[in-house]
């Protein structure tokens, strides 16, 4: 059975795991990332975004983003964020505590956004010794409620962070939806726009585990590795994180498994729209549909097995679509709400 609770329920795609079998087949190779596999996905990478990056290989997005925003911040500055931020919601203070005391200061936005005029009123709100020093600025992309920024969007926020000397870190837990959304180079809407460190998301894209964390600017990457290292993320056979990642990158697997799901919650939104009794609560830009249903068919869907989240995001029902989502369950799974709506 599927599910529509998140993406990272799905399992391997064929090519990341044809890859990981790959690299098991290929005899002894040297630990701790001075492998020949790592050694060629980091070029990959670099390839991808058409520039010198600093690339490396964490266990989780958690890791990604906290390691990410220590190596950014002093325990003194702050970090801002959208309230609806994975950092804020989902990773147990783990921003703070890589960062040795690092504060989110969230912002209110439309859409799971960031805007300039939140950044700049967080900004401009104190310049005393007493308020923690405004730092970094952090982005999701895809964000936390399936929408995405335009490439203007995060231009018009890095302009503003470069006004104000903050770095740009992006949350790319679902970068690769975005991308294949916006139907842009991805360097449009990371370097090339602003973005200084990318947590490039592998696992909800088709990995077994893994993500990539990329450092445009390379001199912020200084002693990262030992920050990883430390927060035992350094995996001493690390060709098993990143040869998978061949298996994305061969062919753009990962846009086409990021245009699938992206399909699919296109789809789902057509047919959930099209009920009156369910209310769609975002235009959904990437894989994620956010609905609201009659409490009575939610339970009811639970009790028959299916599994979604309710408490991600403002409100409402999150359906999220995966690489390997079928379209037959989205019609069943939209079938059945439709007969339970129905029915008094
Ligand atoms: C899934 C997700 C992450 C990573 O979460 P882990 O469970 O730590 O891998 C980070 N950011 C966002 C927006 C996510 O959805």
């Amino acid at each position: 059975m599927q599910h529509f609770a998140s993406d990272n329920y799905a399992g391997i795609c064929p090519e990341a795991l044809a890859a990981l079998i790959e690299a098991n087949n290929s005899g002894h190779e040297p630990s701790y990332g001075d492998d020949s596999w790592t050694q060629q996905v980091c070029d990959r990478i670099r390839d991808l975004f058409q520039t010198d990056c600093e690339v490396f290989f964490v266990f989780n997005g958690t890791a990604a983003n906290s390691l990410a925003l220590a190596s950014l911040c002093q325990s003194y500055h702050s970090v801002i964020c959208h309230e609806l931020a994975h950092i804020e919601t989902d990773e147990c203070g783990g921003p703070e505590f890589f960062s040795g005391g690092s504060k989110l200061l969230t912002a209110t936005g439309e859409n799971g956004k960031l805007t300039p005029d939140a950044i700049e009123a967080i900004v401009t709100r104190r310049a005393d010794i007493h308020y923690p020093k405004p730092k970094v600025v952090t982005l999701t992309q895809s964000t936390e409620v399936g929408t995405v920024y335009s490439v203007e969007e995060i231009r018009a926020i890095a302009a503003i962070a470069k006004r104000r000397h903050l770095k740009v870190h992006m949350d790319g837990a679902r970068f690769a939806n975005a991308v294949a959304a916006l139907d842009v180079h991805p360097s449009e809407i990371t370097w090339r726009a602003g973005v200084d460190v990318l947590c490039f998301g592998g696992t909800k894209n088709g990995l077994p585990v893994g993500e990539a964390v990329v450092f445009f600017d390379q001199a912020l990457a200084a002693d990262f590795a030992y920050r990883l290292k430390q927060a035992g993320q350094l995996a001493s056979k690390m060709r098993f994180i990143s040869a998978p990642w061949l298996g994305l990158l061969d062919n753009d697997v990962w846009l086409r498994n990021a245009r699938h799901g992206n399909a699919m919650a296109q789809l789902m939104a057509r047919r959930l729209a099209a009920i009156p009794e369910v209310k769609v609560l975002f235009t959904p830009q990437a894989n994620a549909v956010f609905a609201e249903l009659p409490p009575r068919v939610a339970a009811a869907l639970r009790e028959r097995g299916w599994k979604f989240y309710q408490f991600i995001g403002s409100g409402g029902c999150r359906l999220m679509c995966a690489w390997d989502t079928k379209q037959e369950t989205v019609e069943q799974f939209t079938d059945e709400i439709r007969a339970l709506c129905a029915r008094q």
